[in-house]
C-alpha cells in the first residue's frame, strides 16, 4: 500500500475537498504513475453530483491522466520508471471476452473497470481517479504519450479526444463530407479539430454565438447558432454527419432536420433520457441516430500517435486543484475554453505545506 492524496466528494451536494487514501501495492503487471496533469471532464461532475445512478461516495473523479512512471512490478514489460504515460477512462477489463480481444475493452462483456466509481476486479474496492497524486494501473491500460506533445495539453485526449475520434473514424469522416459538431466544450472542440484534420468541411453548431471566432480558430469552416431558427432552416438537409456532444437530454428534431439523405447523428453527450423522437424524422431521408462510448485501448493509442504526428492537442486552461469547485461551476455554465486541466504540482505543494 502507498499513501495517496486527492480531492473527492463525500456526497452529491458536497464540494470536492482534500481526501487521503491508500493505493494498492503493485500486483503483477502493475505500473505506478505519479500524476502530472489531469483533465476535467463533464462526466467527472455528472458522477460526483450523482446525475447518473450508481455513484459510490467518496467519489474521486478524473480520467484524463498524464504522468510519469515511478515504479513497475517486475512482470511489467511495456514500461519503465521515468516514462511519460497516460491513463484514460479504463484501468482494467476481463481481457478475454469477444469485445476485449477485439480491442473494445469499453464494451467488455464482463464489465470494464473504469478509472473511477468502478469495482476493482480482484478486491471489489471502488476505483478512485486522477484528481490525485498517483495511481496504480495494469500495464495493458497504460498508454504511451508521443514525445512531441505537451503533457498538460495531451491529458484531455484521454477522454475528450478518444470519445470524438472514435465515432469520426468509425464513420470514415474525410474529404467531401460535411460534418457538424454540436456543443463547443471539451469534447466538441476536439471533435472540430479531428474532423478538420480528417479533411471534412466542419460546422460548429453552438448555443453560444460568442464562441464563433474560437470555433473557426479550432478548424471549423462555418458556425451555426442552434437557437437561430432562420439559420437552422437554411442549413436543412445539408449535413452528412453530426457529432452531438450536448451534455443533457434535448430535442433531437432540430439536429435531425440538418441531416441530408442517409445522414448519421452520433450522440456522445447525453447519457440520460432523450425526449421522444418522431419515427418520421428518421424514416424521411433514411436517417440514423446512434451512440458511442469512449474508445478501446488500441484506438486510444492510435489516436495519441495521430496527435503526435499532426501536433493535435487540446486548448486548455491550467488550474491548481484548489480551484476545482470553481472550474466545475464554470463548466456547468458552458464557460470552458476548452478544457480545464489540473496541474497536480498544486496538490503536492498543498501537502508539503500541511
Ligand atoms: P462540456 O465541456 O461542459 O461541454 C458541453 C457543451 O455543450 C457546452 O460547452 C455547450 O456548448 C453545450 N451545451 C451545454 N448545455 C447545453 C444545452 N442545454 N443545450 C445545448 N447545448 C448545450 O462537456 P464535455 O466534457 O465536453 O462533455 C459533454 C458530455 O459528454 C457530458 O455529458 C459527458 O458526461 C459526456 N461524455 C460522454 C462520453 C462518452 O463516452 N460517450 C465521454 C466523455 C464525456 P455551446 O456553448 O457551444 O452550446
Ligand atoms: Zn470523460
Ligand atoms: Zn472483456
Amino acid at each position: 500500500m502507498t499513501q495517496a492524496n486527492g480531492y473527492a466528494a463525500t456526497a452529491a451536494d458536497a464540494p470536492l475537498a482534500p481526501f487521503h487514501f491508500e493505493r494498492r501495492a503493485l500486483r503483477e503487471h502493475d505500473v505506478a504513475i505519479d500524476i502530472l496533469y489531469c483533465g476535467v471532464c463533464h462526466s467527472d461532475l455528472h458522477t460526483a453530483r450523482g446525475d447518473w445512478a450508481g455513484t459510490i461516495y467518496p467519489s474521486l473523479p478524473g480520467h484524463e491522466i498524464v504522468g510519469r512512471v515511478s515504479e513497475v512490478h517486475p512482470s511489467v514489460t511495456r514500461y519503465k520508471a521515468g516514462d511519460i504515460v497516460a491513463v484514460g477512462c479504463m484501468v482494467d477489463s476481463c481481457r478475454e471476452c469477444r469485445e476485449c480481444t477485439a480491442g473494445f475493452e469499453q464494451h467488455c462483456l464482463n464489465g470494464a473497470t473504469f478509472t473511477y466509481n468502478s469495482p476493482d476486479r480482484q478486491t471489489g474496492d471502488i476505483t478512485l481517479g486522477g484528481y490525485s497524486d498517483h495511481i496504480v494501473v495494469r500495464e495493458e491500460f497504460v498508454l504511451r504519450v508521443p514525445d512531441s506533445l505537451d503533457p498538460a495539453a495531451a491529458a484531455p485526449l484521454l477522454c475528450a479526444g478518444i470519445t470524438t475520434w472514435s465515432p469520426l473514424s468509425r464513420f470514415k469522416i474525410g474529404p467531401g463530407m460535411k460534418v457538424g459538431v454540436a456543443g463547443l466544450g471539451g469534447l466538441g472542440h476536439m471533435g472540430v479539430k479531428f474532423a478538420a484534420a480528417m479533411g471534412a468541411e466542419v460546422v460548429m453548431i453552438t448555443t453560444s454565438p460568442e464562441k464563433g471566432e474560437d470555433a473557426r480558430r479550432l478548424g471549423a469552416h462555418d458556425v451555426l447558432i442552434s437557437t437561430d431558427k432562420a439559420a437552422m432552416a437554411e442549413a436543412r438537409s445539408s449535413f452528412d454527419f453530426i457529432l452531438n456532444t450536448i451534455p443533457v437530454g434535448h430535442d433531437l428534431h432540430p439536429y435531425l432536420g440538418l441531416l441530408r439523405r442517409e445522414g448519421v447523428m452520433i450522440i456522445v453527450g447525453a447519457v440520460e433520457p432523450l425526449p421522444p423522437v418522431h419515427g418520421g424524422a428518421l424514416i424521411m431521408g433514411d436517417k440514423m441516430v446512434g451512440g458511442s462510448l469512449i474508445g478501446g485501448i488500441p484506438a486510444t493509442q492510435e489516436m495519441l500517435d495521430f496527435c503526435g504526428e499532426k501536433g493535435v492537442v487540446a486548448d486548455i486552461e491550467i488550474i491548481p486543484i484548489q480551484q476545482i469547485n470553481e472550474a466545475w461551476e464554470r463548466m456547468q455554465k458552458s464557460d470552458v475554453k476548452y478544457r480545464f486541466v489540473i496541474d497536480m504540482a498544486s496538490l503536492r505543494e498543498e501537502r508539503a505545506a500541511a
